[in-house]
């Protein structure tokens, strides 16, 4: 599944909205007024300056954040109004909050969790001690896996490729500490630099633990000569993107057979997955150098890596100097944030990733009603008609991939707001003095929940966010594209604003979501959500020529500076920004009543035109570090806001007239444009 932005499916950006916004129909009025632009910089010359300008000035990046835009402004909000849950359910008078109350009490109690220093740990890094035999590894690799530490490899469901109404099981690569492949195998100065960094921060964690400085590093040198092995057999994130690279149905015994260094039988009995016999395996290659990683490192190399995993894991959860050591790589290093977060912004995402249906009903109440799904419902149908519209106009389908794209248009199905049934956290024991306990706990609760859909029929009403979350995505192998309540508040919706700026926000989202379903990666599933493609071989080649037009213009933008946007790792979400936004166009000319409407000043001066290139824009602007941006340009299948905005409005030509650019400004690319949908 795709979302709107980094961090996909289930961790998105994890925030969350606010007691000012709490009285639903009062809070808007600002909001439903244009934004300030800068009119010192010509929307012509750099859209997004024109647009964001007068807000980034606003919003000096915060020392925690290593970005920060409307989008977190938004989540902030969110995350203001389940903190004032969260508190009220801590003093345990509320009904129906003990347990997401006794979890954020126990996180919060600071006081306890540094007293206790590493000892909630204890009882792990002694069972990894008490490894005696590369035979015993299975057990013990289940038994971190239960408690949210990912070590060697990846387990789950996984809906069936084949049968889109099957969940079978699945491996998938894993076990780096590093966000990504390229920063073990880079040769650039910048990399071996992170490298080095990385390589003294795992030092200083074991040193932390307990170690002398000296064992530290030796314990620090081998985990990075076990992990850049595991890399180096790592697929890398593009290829990642091609689902036909994932898509190896095999059998588990042929699976055991194909990697025995592990004894996966009892892995699998041990975290008591149900039995199965046919599986997916998304990296056979990865399975295969994982084998003879593991033949070939020592027993006591493998404990160490094993302890620092656990570590890693447990150290935001931990006493004071193993957060700070943890912040000090993680955040600032690798992100450039200045600022640990305050305890409580923590805290209440913890919380947020625990119990988040268990929290988010609470959200739902405060956040989210039956007049904004109605509007939402009118412009979900808007957008729909007009990316129809689109498809029977498109000069480069043919007629027999037209129909098929029409029919897994029509089938689409949306989900708004939260789930219509909420998960029941009963099996999950929660202790109010018990941070640590908590979270592994959480996490094999939450891994039960998940392998118990294996050999089960798909679940379409499930949902893969929480409902305070910012983000919204399609499912390919559901075809149905969600949108949880979170998102839907302003600057993306504001259910008493004019149409101009909720299209150009929103609704190019929905547009956004919707052509995911046929882009390079969706089209490869048919309507049911079976992977199988449906175009015909001349209309892919068409699309494809089609396509290599923004794989070349958004590999032309840079960030910070000195690094390249992988106009290919960003393709498949600059083809819908580029289609969501024309859509939205489409749909809001409809909604207006015509071209004349579309181009007519309102009383505050703009036409419903020129208000959604601004709605557009405001839900992108922010500012980043330069560390953020080189980090993200490396894993982010998002372009930089600044591009998104940018690089979209640039190929239409309706942006050029509506706001009489010249052919040679730089937001005109004129013959050069891009357009997919
Ligand atoms: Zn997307």
């Amino acid at each position: 599944m795709k979302g709107l932005l980094a961090g996909s499916c289930l961790s998105a950006i994890g925030l969350t909205l606010t007691l000012g916004l709490a009285p639903l129909n009062a809070a808007h009025a600002a909001q439903s007024t244009m934004p300030a632009v800068d009119n010192t910089v010509s929307p012509c010359q750099d859209f997004f300056l024109h647009a964001c300008g007068p807000w980034i000035k606003a919003n000096p990046l915060p020392a925690e954040r290593s970005i920060y835009g409307t989008f977190h402004e938004l989540a902030q909000r969110n995350q203001n109004t389940l903190h004032d849950i969260l508190e009220k359910a801590a003093k345990g008078t509320e009904p129906g909050t003990a347990k997401i109350g006794a979890f954020y009490a126990a996180c919060m109690d600071e006081t306890a969790v540094d007293k206790a220093g590493i000892a909630p740990l204890k009882p792990v890094l002694s069972q990894i001690d008490a490894l005696k035999d590369k035979k015993q590894l299975a057990a013990l690799v289940a038994s971190l896996h239960q408690s949210g530490i990912d070590v060697l490899f990846g387990f789950g469901p996984q809906q069936s490729f084949a049968k889109a109404e099957d969940t079978i099981a699945a491996f998938d690569q894993g076990g780096l500490g590093l966000p990504d492949r390229d920063y073990y195998l880079n040769d650039d100065e910048r990399s071996a630099t992170l490298r080095g960094a990385y390589e003294k921060h795992v030092t200083a964690m074991f040193t932390l633990a307990g170690d002398k400085p000296e064992a530290a590093a030796k314990k620090a040198a081998a985990v990075m000569a076990f992990e850049t092995r595991l890399a180096r057999v790592t697929m890398s994130k593009q290829d990642r993107r091609d689902t036909q690279k994932l898509n190896n149905p095999t059998s588990f015994k042929a699976f055991t057979a194909s990697a025995p260094a592990i004894d996966f039988t009892t892995y699998v009995r041990d975290v008591k997955a149900p039995v199965f016999a046919d599986m997916n395996v998304n990296d056979p290659a990865f399975f295969k150098g994982l084998d003879q990683a593991i033949g070939e490192t020592d027993l006591g190399d493998l404990k160490t890596y094993f302890q620092w995993h656990a570590l890693r894991a447990a150290a935001p959860w931990l006493a004071k100097p193993f957060v700070d050591e943890n912040f000090a790589f993680y955040g600032k290093t690798l992100s450039g944030a200045q600022e640990l977060r305050p305890r409580w912004k923590r805290c209440t995402d913890a919380a947020d990733n625990a119990l988040g249906e268990d929290l988010g009903k609470h959200f739902v109440e405060t956040a989210f009603g039956p007049e904004h799904k109605k509007r939402m419902l009118v412009m979900l149908d808007d957008l729909r008609a007009a990316y129809a519209a689109d498809i029977k106009e498109l000069d480069w389908m043919g007629p027999e991939t037209k129909t098929r794209a029409l029919e897994k248009l029509a089938t689409m199905e949306q989900k708004i707001g939260y789930p219509e049934k909420w998960r029941d956290y009963t099996a999950l024991a929660v202790k109010k003095d018990d941070l640590l306990g908590n979270q592994f706990r959480s996490a094999g609760f939450e891994n039960a929940y998940h392998l118990s859909k294996i050999g089960k029929k798909v679940d379409k009403n499930e949902w893969f966010m929480t409902p305070p979350t910012v983000n919204a995505y399609y499912d390919p192998s559901q075809n149905n594209i969600n949108f949880p309540a979170g998102i839907l508040q302003p600057p993306f919706f504001d259910f008493q604003a004019d149409d101009g700026l909720n299209y150009g926000a929103i609704g190019a989202v929905i547009g956004h979501e919707m052509t995911h379903g046929f882009d390079d990666e969706g089209r490869g599933f048919d309507a049911k959500g079976n992977l199988k493609d449906w175009w015909t071989a001349d209309d892919a080649k068409k699309f494809e020529a089609k396509a290599q037009c923004l794989v070349d213009q958004y590999g032309s933008y840079q960030v910070a500076g000195d690094t390249n946007q992988n106009g290919k790792l960003t393709l498949g979400e600059n083809t819908a920004d580029n289609g969501g936004l024309r859509l939205a166009l489409m749909a809001l000319k409809q909604r207006v009543g015509g071209e004349k409407a579309l181009t007519t000043k309102g009383a505050d001066g703009y036409t419903p035109e020129q208000k959604l290139f601004y709605g557009w824009a405001s839900v992108w602007c922010s500012s980043a570090r330069p560390e953020a941006e080189r980090l993200r340009a490396k894993t982010d299948p998002h372009s930089a806001p600044r591009h998104r905005v940018n690089g979209t409005v640039s190929n239409m030509a309706e942006f050029a007239q509506a706001f009489n650019c010249k052919p040679t400004d730089p937001m005109v690319r004129g013959d050069k444009a891009c357009k997919v949908w």
